[in-house]
């Protein structure tokens, strides 16, 4: 029986103080019913919550927790910086360091420049396009989500889909008239869009595997063509990798896809932990921003030593790729046992994975994009989601987030998770 009368009497005082209890929605499990645990501490690959519960962790913080939770190189290195101060706001030696490692690991990026969010970064990544190109428009794809910038959130996954409602209250229309959303896998649509729109689009925008509504793969050809048609309207191609960079390939779907987009968004991973985001590509768009050219974009803890301490052991310890083969051998035991579960629960679910990025769709249809993943059953996900909870299984509390593996995952916490999944699945059944 899993205990929960410390994390309601936790989340009732929360309630009075912050909205929803909250400091992000999506934790608030608003699309699966119940209240959220609080968590106490975490280790590799669990998590254990302030009534003692212990639970295999699939949401590893939303990917960043890559090599398990409180990974001790890491904390190694946030205890080593901490102690020398926690932040200057003037560069210290950690921040060359770390734009050396990123253009390692990322060949499309000559200057990088760090911020402190995945939202900062991409929001960063539009305002250099848009000054670079000197064209307003953007395009982008329904269901990705690229952080809660005004005018990226159109038509956004993630926890505004989980809503209901992908366009925000409180953003203006005049906004998001330059934001042109199109559906994901239609590159079709897009050379219609760039000939509607001569001139006038300075980039497109996309997650290259889309992570924020469920896990969608590209189609073949769709990042070429989508590399193709940039180039030849002299459009930039912005990659947001805040979820696939370091975790799909050491390079991101950069590297899994041999595509060299114009600009790279990059987040969680590389923070290890810590609030970090980044954003880089050609040496001449991002040579637009502010000391160098005109384009504005400051902020007071970018470069914060402690963040490029721990973010620094991250991207060393995934730089050689071993991690990501390890990642790949556990997630094709996931993948393979969760769908023998399933058949034996005799339930439809489509089962898409890429590497340690996974999701199951509770319906029998291919996933390719927004209208695909909104036709699967939320009802039965939401079952689900709580038969795992109650077997000490801790996914994501919605069917539009992916599920992350990390290195600290062993075959054993996977086999247990089948068999808690098959159980839950049969459960839904009666
Ligand atoms: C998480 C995420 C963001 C936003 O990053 P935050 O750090 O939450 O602001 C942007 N883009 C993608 C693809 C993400 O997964």
């Amino acid at each position: 029986m899993r205990l929960t009368d410390r994390s309601k009497e936790l989340f009732a005082a929360s309630l009075k103080h912050i909205p929803g209890g909250v400091n992000s929605p999506v934790r608030a499990f608003r699309a699966v019913g119940g209240e959220p645990f609080f968590v106490d501490r975490a280790k590799g690959a669990h998590i254990w919550d302030v009534d003692g519960n212990d639970y295999i962790d699939y949401v590893g913080t939303w990917g960043p927790a890559i090599l398990g939770h409180a990974h001790p190189g890491i904390i190694q290195a946030v205890q080593s910086a901490a102690e020398r101060g926690t932040s200057y706001g003037i560069p210290n030696p950690y921040e060359p360091r770390m734009a050396e490692l990123i253009k390692e690991l990322f060949p499309s990026v000559g200057k990088v420049r760090m911020c402190n969010s995945g939202t900062e970064a991409c929001m960063s990544a539009i305002r250099v396009a848009r000054g670079f190109t000197g064209r307003d428009k953007i395009i982008k794809f329904d269901g990705c989500y690229h952080g809660h910038s005004d005018s990226l959130l159109v038509k956004a996954g993630s926890g505004a889909l989980t809503f209901g409602n992908p366009d925000s209250a409180g953003v203006p229309k005049e906004f998001t008239q330059h934001t042109i959303v199109l559906p994901y896998n239609d590159l079709d649509a897009v050379c219609q869009a760039m000939e509607a729109n001569p001139g006038q689009i300075a980039g497109i925008i996309l997650e290259p595997v889309v992570g924020n509504a469920g896990l969608i793969l590209p189609k073949d050809g769709f990042l070429e063509g989508l590399r193709e048609v940039t180039k030849q309207h002299d459009s930039l191609l912005i990659f947001d990798e805040v979820m696939t960079g370091f975790r799909v390939a050491p390079g991101g779907a950069q590297q899994l896809f041999s595509i060299v987009p114009d600009l790279t968004c990059l987040g969680k991973i590389i923070g290890g932990g810590l609030p970090v985001g980044a954003f880089g590509g050609r040496a001449d768009v991002m040579d637009c921003l502010a000391p160098l050219g005109p384009v504005y974009q400051a902020g007071t803890l970018s470069g914060n030593p402690l963040a490029m301490a721990a973010g620094i052991v991250a991207l060393e310890a995934l730089k050689s790729g071993e991690v990501h083969q390890r990642l790949d051998q556990l997630g094709n035991r996931l993948e393979n046992g969760m769908k023998k579960a399933a058949e034996r629960a005799n339930l439809d679910v489509t089962l898409q994975r890429c590497g340690s990025m996974f999701c199951g769709y509770f319906g029998d249809h291919p996933v390719i994009n927004l209208s695909d993943a909104m036709k699967c059953n939320r009802d039965l996900f939401t079952r689900y989601f709580h038969g795992m909870l109650d077997r000490f299984v801790y996914v994501a509390p919605s069917q539009f987030e992916t599920g992350f593996l990390s290195v600290a995952h062993s075959e054993e916490d996977i086999d247990r998770t089948i068999e808690a999944a098959e159980q839950s699945m049969k459960c839904i059944k009666n």
